[in-house]
């Protein structure tokens, strides 16, 4: 047999509904922890070693002709801009083009992706390619656990693998599996069966962790299910900030044993029924979090870490609301602080040079949902121009592009001191360089507050005391009941035991 010849491409957005910013072209060409876009050959150069699902794909995919079509990637966000959602699918569609007579498919999507004219960006993005390609090409996906999957999406693929941890420390080992898929479907010469269900309640953020229960044995149950006629089953947590239709959690089996593969996805909703009652959200008020926090480290021997998730850019939030600087300041507790968004200070520290004395303005640039602006005065004590390798589990080997970045220590009035980390490129603090290579080691510290919701933990969990998750105001709500939805599906209930959404327009 000729060896099978697959076009491969990625294209991935989280997409936030509630964030009051659109995510445009410039976005996917300098998506700050992320590659940039690119092209052909140039995705091989880019992605090759790191721990993304298309870096995966290529290694395992040794059997087969790859043809690298294109590469898309912006930091999570508002709606993605139809212009810029159209340039990009026309770039795909040009390449399978020209790439002629193909065996298969592989997209490396996330499956949260909403445009300005579509809830739901996968489902459009398929049905553009399935127009050019046929209904019958094999046409493998793997999606981010945060996908919100819609049974429009499942018809047009082929098999799905979705990742399998939070934090995301699998992306290539996703690649991975479905490379493997890809190849049981080209030697059995024949498109698997497909099983897909919806779940009818949500689960936060905040408590999806895959280093915590119930996620833990959920997702490790998974592969278990994986028996004789079964290619694949895979769980997708859902990403609550987005008011669409198929928000939500889901679970998709395929394998060429019918009844096998539809007994898997049952288990699963099963299983997440069991598990209903176990999940927990985490959250504590924020003043009790940096209360709890300054006692903590006073008999400490690691930093206690306070992460901030309903400010995380990685769920499309901005990254500069001012509510845990507000109440360290309040309560005059010392801390490292990052990365706060705020590129116009960002400058001013640059123009005025490491010792100066800065007034800056933080925050302020969506007071509705990110607080008030905060006026501070402080001394800047590093610069950098934002680019570095990252190093921690998840990123390892990424090089990101944060723009102009300062370090600020701003003086307490009992002395003690908040170094505050801000940059110019949006971007989730999952990653201890953002802090170490613009000369603040975390370790040094006796509290670490970092604009993360759970990826964090891949990095900053092995050196942490302990770690508490506050609600400050932010864009990524993680109390599901607060979230002002108008467009989920009827019935589909805010939380585990939470009430059920009654939509208006049912
Ligand atoms: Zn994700």
């Amino acid at each position: 047999m000729a060896r099978p010849k697959i076009a491969i491409a990625t294209f991935q957005h989280e997409t936030n509904t509630f964030a009051p910013f659109v995510t445009g072209w410039e976005q996917f060409m300098t998506p700050g922890s992320w590659p940039a876009f690119c092209v052909g050959d140039q995705i091989l150069e880019t992605c090759t070693g790191l721990n993304v699902p298309i870096s995966g794909f290529i290694e395992t995919a040794s059997m087969c002709d790859l043809i690298p079509i294109s590469y898309a990637v912006a930091e999570p966000g508002g709606l993605v801009t139809q212009a810029a959602f159209d340039a990009i699918c026309e770039r795909m569609l040009t390449g399978i083009k020209a790439a002629g007579r193909l065996d298969g498919l592989y997209l490396d999507l996330h499956g949260a992706m909403v445009t300005e004219q579509a809830d739901d960006g996968e489902a459009l993005l398929l049905k553009r390619i399935r127009a050019l390609v046929g209904a019958d090409l094999p046409i493998v996906v793997s999606l981010d656990l945060h996908g919100n999957i819609s049974p429009e999406f499942c018809d047009l693929v082929s098999a799905l693998v979705i990742y399998r941890t939070y934090p995301h420390v699998d992306m290539a080992e996703t690649g991975r599996r479905a490379a493997r898929v890809f190849d049981t479907i080209l030697r059995c010469e024949k498109l698997p069966y497909k099983s897909f269900r919806q779940v009818d309640f949500m689960v936060p953020i905040t408590a999806q962790s895959t280093r915590r229960q119930p996620g833990q044995q959920l997702y490790q149950k998974l592969e278990s299910l994986e028996i004789q006629g079964v290619l694949s089953v895979d769980l997708a947590f859902g990403f609550p900030p987005a008011d669409i239709p198929n928000c939500g959690m889901s679970v998709f089996a395929c394998g060429y044993d019918q009844a096998a593969v539809a007994a898997a996805t049952a288990t699963v909703v099963a299983a997440l029924a069991a598990a209903e009652d176990s999940f927990d959200d985490q959250l504590m008020a924020v003043d009790d979090a940096v209360q709890t926090a300054g006692d903590l480290a006073k008999q400490a021997q690691r930093p206690v870490i306070i992460a901030d998730p309903q400010d995380n850019p990685g769920a499309g939030s901005s990254g500069d609301s001012t509510g845990i600087l507000a109440a360290l300041l309040k309560h005059n507790i010392p801390a490292l602080l990052g990365m706060f968004w705020a590129p116009e200070a960002a400058r001013l520290c640059h123009k005025a040079g490491v010792g100066a004395q800065v007034q800056l303005t933080l925050g302020g640039t969506f007071p509705e949902q990110n607080g008030p602006e905060i006026v501070v005065t402080g001394s800047v004590k590093h610069l950098s121009e934002g680019r570095f390798i990252c190093a921690g589990p998840m990123l390892a080997g990424i090089s990101a592009n944060l723009g102009k970045m300062a370090a600020v220590t701003l003086t307490l009035k009992n002395s003690g001191e908040i170094v505050v980390v801000i940059g110019s490129n949006r971007a989730q603090t999952a990653d201890r360089e953002i802090f170490r290579h613009i000369g603040c080691d975390p370790e040094s510290y006796g509290i670490v507050v970092v604009k993360s919701a759970i990826h964090f933990l891949a990095d900053f969990e092995p050196i942490a005391e302990r770690v508490l998750f506050a609600v400050a105001a932010g864009q990524n709500p993680c109390k599901l009941t607060d979230i002002p939805y108008k467009k989920l599906r009827q019935g589909l209930r805010l939380g585990p035991q939470g009430p059920a959404f009654i939509n208006p327009e049912y």
